[in-house]
């Protein structure tokens, strides 16, 4: 069976977890440096990017989240995700993993648009044609992705002034989305993410 981590600090991590488990996947939550034990992938679920990066030190899981990242272990950020991942974050006291080459913002979308809702076409996606729906919470910006990073969604025309920044982004193992999946009922996203690792097909450690 596939074992699919959560990070489950803070933050979402129930709804990916039901998502997975959905698939048929297993879900364990991940609190501690074991926990990462084993896994064929993990996501990092949706948040407050400030608390996990202080609850990812308290918790001893900082160093060995960087090496499993490192040692090529898929990752998936959600939303406060994509920003730990992130190399860079412009206002953020905290160090992330800085994993995936990509600036972030974040809550940069401004105050009018704190939630919004978009209808986005993701061409990697089951369906392409049938258009994702987005739900953007307090959502970073993608200011800039580095030349291996492979946009695979943006926001579309006419959605404000941020339309045309990417909102889903792909570096080798490691996905991040600005937008949450796991809050609605169309698993396509989750089963893309599943595929890459079966794709990558390697482990963080041994069982
Ligand atoms: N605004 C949050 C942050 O900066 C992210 C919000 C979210 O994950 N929905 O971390």
């Amino acid at each position: 069976m596939t074992t699919i981590g959560v990070l489950a600090l803070q933050g979402d991590f129930g709804e990916h977890q039901t998502v997975l488990r959905r698939l048929g996947v297993d879900a364990p939550p991940v609190r501690t440096p074991d926990g990462l034990r084993g896994l064929d992938g993990l996501i990092i679920p949706g948040g407050e990017s400030t608390t996990f990066c202080r609850l990812m030190q308290d918790f001893n899981l900082y160093e060995p989240l960087r090496a499993v990242t490192r040692a090529g272990l898929p990752v998936w950020g959600t939303c406060a995700g994509l920003i730990v991942l992130a190399q860079r974050v412009s206002d953020l006291e905290f160090p992330t993993l800085e994993a995936l080459d990509i600036t972030a913002r974040r809550n940069a979308y401004g105050r009018q648009v704190d939630s919004f809702e978009a209808d986005v076409s993701i061409s990697a996606l089951q369906e392409a044609s049938r258009p994702f729906h987005a739900v953007f919470i307090r959502a970073p910006v993608v200011d800039d992705t580095g030349a291996g990073v492979e946009v695979l969604a943006s926001l579309p025309e006419g959605s404000g002034p941020a339309a045309g920044s990417p909102i889903a982004v792909r570096q080798g193992p490691l996905l991040a989305t600005s937008f949450h999946p796991e809050l609605t009922d169309d698993d396509r996203f989750h089963g893309y993410f599943l595929e890459l690792v079966r794709q990558q097909g390697r482990r963080s450690s041994p069982k």
